[in-house]
């Protein structure tokens, strides 16, 4: 957070208006996550700290911390559907996208952009909500929460074989909810083309079938070629591509766009994609540039998609 600070503030915040983060309303973040859970992450945290899994570790400030993660991300979805503002970012750690209903992992204690999807659906009445991934890690938490919905459409890019696992293309959702978990998995050492390409020739046209009301963008940064964790090769460059491919989307369906935090362990990196992603989401809006025929992880997705799709056949 202090990276991405330094790197915002050196640049006035690129014309963003900064606000603080409430924590999130209880009833919002039970629409998630069980309360049992919600206290037993409570408990560990006040009476000082403990694992919860293997790579979650808690202190004594992680649960005021998670619930002003999720807060955050409530609070942009607020302020977006009340017009303050067309798109915006909910910079915060914890990231979330891992956590599942009832039980942390990868550093995520509550699923923060699923938490704000649920509060657009629950409270806002919205239908329709689509989540973008592109964290380097497969959101298995988003994946899981809206497994059976057909209300959040989610779609993930995400590096195999890498943690936690899962996320295979096969992985389209179930009951109602079939057709609308999409995973994309790339292999080791892709790049912005990869990774642009699934955006705007899979992600953008699903959105533009699924006519989402709101875009969530789970925004990682660890496909960062300079990041020690994934081992993909994404540039600010790339960050910023497909930040302008989801806005132009965004505003083709006059849907607000709003991107959450997710993981990043280079701090470099993580301040300078983070600057990338805000400077595009104020750059004028233009279609995607499309030509050719697409890569065969394109033409595989849209394949398979093709039966819940028919637009991307
Ligand atoms: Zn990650």
């Amino acid at each position: 957070m202090v990276a991405i600070e330094r790197e915002l503030s050196a640049h006035d915040w690129l014309g963003f208006e900064r606000m603080t983060s409430p924590a999130v309303e209880r009833a919002t973040l039970e629409a998630v996550h069980p309360g049992g859970y919600i206290n037993a992450i409570e408990e560990t945290c006040v009476s000082g700290g403990g694992h919860l899994d293997l790579d979650t570790v808690v202190s004594e400030d992680s649960f005021e911390a998670a619930l002003h993660a999720a807060g955050g991300a409530v609070q942009m979805v607020d302020l977006l559907l009340d017009r303050n503002a067309p798109y915006g970012f909910s910079a915060h750690r914890p990231p979330g996208h891992h956590a599942l209903r009832s039980r942390a992992m990868g550093f995520c204690l509550f699923n923060n952009v699923a938490v704000a999807a649920q509060h657009a659906l629950d409270a806002r009445g919205l239908e329709r909500v689509m989540i973008l991934d592109w964290d380097v890690h497969h959101g298995n938490g988003t994946n899981d929460i809206f497994h059976d919905s057909d209300r959040v459409l989610f779609v993930s890019i995400h590096q195999s074989p890498l943690y936690p696992g899962t996320g295979p293309a096969g992985d389209v959702g179930s009951g109602p909810g079939r057709g609308f978990t999409v995973n994309l998995p790339v292999g080791p050492g892709s790049d912005d083309s990869v990774f642009g390409s699934l955006v705007d020739r899979v992600a953008v046209p699903l959105a533009r079938a699924f006519e989402p009301q709101f875009v969530l963008i789970s925004a990682g940064y660890d496909a960062h070629r300079d990041d020690p964790l994934g081992e993909c090769a994404v540039t600010e460059t790339g960050f910023a591509a497909m930040t302008r491919s989801m806005r132009w989307v965004g505003e083709t369906l006059e849907a607000p766009v709003g991107c959450v935090l997710e993981g990043g362990y280079s701090l470099d990196a993580l301040a300078s994609s983070v600057a990338a992603t805000l400077i595009a989401l104020n750059e004028p809006v233009a279609a995607p540039a499309l030509d050719g025929d697409g890569s065969r992880l394109v033409v595989q997705a849209r394949e398979r998609l093709a039966q819940w799709w028919p637009a991307l056949a």
